[in-house]
């Protein structure tokens, strides 16, 4: 099952990613975020501080202004009414100077004159001469009063002054304080001075300004209210305010009219047992004009535990301390409204961000899925599959590319298992012809030492007709041998032949292979020229080998192939040949080399004139027959024979004639001998045989037998002289005449003496000795 981990590897890296990117941008943003906007709330805080405080310095210049333009009229007044009086003097002293009038009529008019002249409010004009003393007032108190020492309320010399002003640059302004006429109360009065130097007088006039200080009080009351009014409307923050006190520590403006107008001195900072107005009075003077503190809130009374943060600015003029505050918390509201924001905006980010990465992770991680699994199946050995990406892009491409890769992988994976198949079957023949070489050797190998171990030419045969047998297993087979006389030919082995041997009279010619002396091979018997040993109605194919060696024809090998699907593999003509020719090779070496130490055996242990065995053979052989007597309890017989008067047979007739004597004696004793019995000619003409499991008794009608037989049989004739031939015989045995065979040859030879003492041509037995 193929794992959805690059979907989830991609998209959750992205997702975090993202997610990180959001938080960095988030945590980075909030702090600057906040102090930002905290900054901004304190900044509109200290600019609506700043407003308040031109507002006021504005009212303030307007109330200054009024003022001036209200004393700068009642200036002129002032002048203006003492010029008049100046005036009238003046014209006064010309008549003095056209002599109408003498001095002191005219200063008396004068004075009498201003004395009495009043205007406005009780006003009046006043003539002082150079030594303070007013010379000229209305008040009939004041009237010739020396003024040089009279001091107003403020302690301050009134006419003095003004007397010197008016010698010094002629008139002048002084402002001092007194009552009004038929009043107690003093009040601030301007007054205008004039000197008169012919008379050396001083004339002025004064007005009482409380009328322009009660203007400008009650305009500033009026502006005190119309920015209460206004600052009643002007919150900072949410629910900070405005307010202003005096450096007595008065609430001026307040929102709170219970605190209005009253003083706040005693108002204590919870945190700090300080008079808050006094704490307050105090920052105003520092750098920042700025104070944090504990307060309480309108919702929550009493309990001073939120933080607040007031701004102070002092404005002399008024003697004001205007402050503007507000709740700290409030001043962070916008930075927290702004960062919720933010936090929604950013997790909305995040929430699309991550749709939209999921679609764009899906849509490019599913076809490299198709992909991934056409590519798993593939890799699993199915290279069925196809990656059916219909797209355009590279992903199409690739995926079109891929399958065009299996494509060419397919055919090239079809080719190389078609030569591995045809390598295959070359490699399992080739195995199989080794192996089928590897047992035809080890079958040649086998019959090369089985036949190393053979003893005569018919285990030989055996040996061929096994080794043939597996080599053609289920094919029948021959083998035909020649005889002696090289002509007749003998089926000696036959093998798998479902029909009757055709053995009778068969020659060397019947064999075409024998006749040609090389292999004959016949695939379709019937339609050539065919051997004349096989049957004429013969179908299988068959093979005739002659067993030569050193170009001797010994016999022929047959092989008909009645089964060839018997045989394992399929076997062209040329191997038939070549595995039959080997075998019939190896057997005829074989058989050769048998013949041949048979012959050097017959030579070694036969004589050569009789063909009987020779003394050393008899030698060699006592010794065995006796062992075998003694291991199976049997008896052995000896007969020892020898011709009577020999002698005169080579005299009368010559040697030729003697030794032709020997030879058919040689063949009347092979003739009438067993095949397990010794016929020996023990030397010259005396015969020795050995006859195993023969009693003494029946030895001796055996010899008597053989006597009778050379006398009735035997006899030389040479011209017209013929001469009987006669033998006489010892016989004697074992274990009855003696202990060994030895011992039992002795007995036998006494025997063969006493015999010949006897008379010849008889036959004795050895006597029994206790
Ligand atoms: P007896 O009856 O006593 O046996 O007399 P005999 O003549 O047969 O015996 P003897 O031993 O006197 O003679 C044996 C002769 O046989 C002597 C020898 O010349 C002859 N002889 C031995 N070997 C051969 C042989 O191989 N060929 C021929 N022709 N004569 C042989
Ligand atoms: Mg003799
Ligand atoms: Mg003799």
């Amino acid at each position: 099952m193929l794992k959805h981990s690059l979907f989830a590897k991609s998209f959750a890296t992205i997702v975090a990613s993202l997610s990180l990117w959001v938080a960095v941008l988030y945590l980075s943003s909030v702090p600057f975020v906040n102090e930002l906007s905290f900054n901004i709330e304190e900044k509109a805080g200290r600019t609506i501080l700043e407003n308040v405080f031109q507002l006021v310095k504005q009212g303030e210049q307007d109330l200054r202004s009024w003022e001036q333009l209200a004393m700068k009229a009642r200036k002129r007044e002032l002048r203006n009414i003492t010029q008049v009086a100046a005036g009238y003097i003046k014209a006064l002293q010309k008549d003095v100077a056209s002599g109408m009038l003498t001095r002191d009529q005219a200063q008396q008019q004068a004075l009498r004159h201003i004395r009495s002249f009043q205007y406005g409010n009780s006003d009046y004009v006043w003539v002082s001469n150079y030594d303070s003393v007013l010379i000229s007032h209305p008040d009939p108190q004041l009237f010739n009063k020396d003024f040089s020492r009279v001091r107003d309320i403020d302690d301050k010399l009134i006419v003095p002054p003004m007397v010197a002003g008016a010698r010094k640059h002629g008139e002048g302004f002084h402002t001092y304080n007194w009552h009004r006429l038929g009043d107690s109360k003093a009040i601030e009065k301007l007054t205008y001075y004039r000197d008169l130097p012919d008379w050396q007088w001083v004339i002025g006039t004064g007005v009482y300004t409380d009328d322009i200080v009660e203007e400008v009080a009650r305009r500033k009351q009026q502006f005190i209210e119309n920015l209460r009014n206004h600052l009643r409307h002007t919150p900072v923050a949410t629910t900070g305010y405005i307010y202003i006190f005096d450096s007595n520590m008065n609430m001026i403006i307040h929102p709170n009219a219970n605190i209005e107008n009253t003083n706040v001195e005693k108002l204590l900072n919870p945190v700090t047992r300080q008079s808050i107005a006094q704490e307050l009075i105090a920052a105003a003077n520092n750098s920042n004009n700025e104070l944090h503190y504990k307060w309480d809130k309108p919702s929550d009374p009493g309990h001073y535990i939120y933080d607040k943060i007031s701004w102070i600015k002092y404005f002399p003029p008024f003697d004001w301390y205007i402050v503007s505050s507000v709740y700290t918390e409030e001043l962070e509201r916008g930075g927290k409204a702004l960062t919720q924001r933010l936090l929604l905006l950013s997790l909305a980010g995040l929430v699309l961000s991550i749709g939209i990465a999921w679609i764009f992770v899906r849509a490019f991680i599913t076809p490299i899925r198709r992909l991934a699994t056409t590519a798993e199946s593939i890799s699993q050995g199915d290279l069925s599959h196809k990656t059916s990406l219909n797209r355009q892009d590279e992903l199409g491409t690739l995926g079109e590319a891929f399958n065009v890769m299996v494509d060419k992988l397919k055919d090239q994976i079809d080719l190389l298992e078609h030569r591995v198949a045809e390598r295959t079957v070359e490699l399992t023949n080739w195995v199989t012809q080794l192996e089928n070489r590897n047992r035809e050797i080890a079958i040649f190998n086998s019959m090369s030492e089985w036949l190393l171990a053979c003893r005569n030419e018919t285990e030989a045969y055996s040996v061929l007709e096994q080794a043939t047998r597996k080599l053609f297993p289920g094919q029948g087979g021959q083998i035909l041998m020649l005889a002696n006389d090289g002509q007749s030919l003998a089926i000696v082995r036959s093998w798998n032949m479902d029909r009757p041997a055709k053995g009778e009279n068969l020659e060397f010619d019947d064999c075409l292979a024998l006749r040609r002396g090389s292999m004959h091979w016949t695939e379709h018997p019937g339609q050539g020229l065919d051997c004349r040993h096989l049957p004429e109605d013969l179908k299988a194919a068959y093979l005739c080998v002659p067993i030569t060696a050193s170009g001797d024809i010994m016999g022929v090998l047959h092989i008909e192939f009645t089964a060839p699907e018997k045989l394992q593999t399929h076997k062209s003509t040329r191997d038939f040949k070549r595995f039959a020719g080997s075998l019939a090779e190896q057997v005829a070496l074989t058989i050769t080399n048998l013949r041949l130490r048979e012959q050097l055996q017959q030579q070694s242990i036969r004589d050569p004139l009789t063909n009987l065995y020779n003394r050393r053979y008899l030698e060699e052989s006592l010794p065995r027959e006796e062992q075998r007597a003694r291991r199976t309890g049997s008896s052995v017989a000896v007969i020892m024979l020898d011709v009577d008067h020999f002698k005169q047979v080579n005299d009368k007739y010559g040697h030729i004639t003697g030794d032709e004597l020997l030879k058919q004696l040689g063949i009347l004793l092979q003739q009438n001998t067993r095949g397990e019995d010794i016929a020996c000619r023990y030397g010259g003409e005396e015969f020795i045989l050995i006859l195993p499991n023969t009693s003494l008794s029946d030895a001796r009608k055996r010899a008597e037998a053989i006597r009778s037989l050379v006398e009735a049989q035997i006899r030389v004739q040479k011209n017209d002289r013929a001469m009987d031939i006669t033998i006489s015989a010892g016989v004697a045995a074992f274990p009855e005449n003696a202990q060994s065979l030895e011992a039992v040859l002795q007995a036998a030879d006494s025997a063969l003496y006493q015999a010949k003492e006897q008379g010849r041509n008889r036959v004795v037995t050895a006597s029994l000795e206790a």
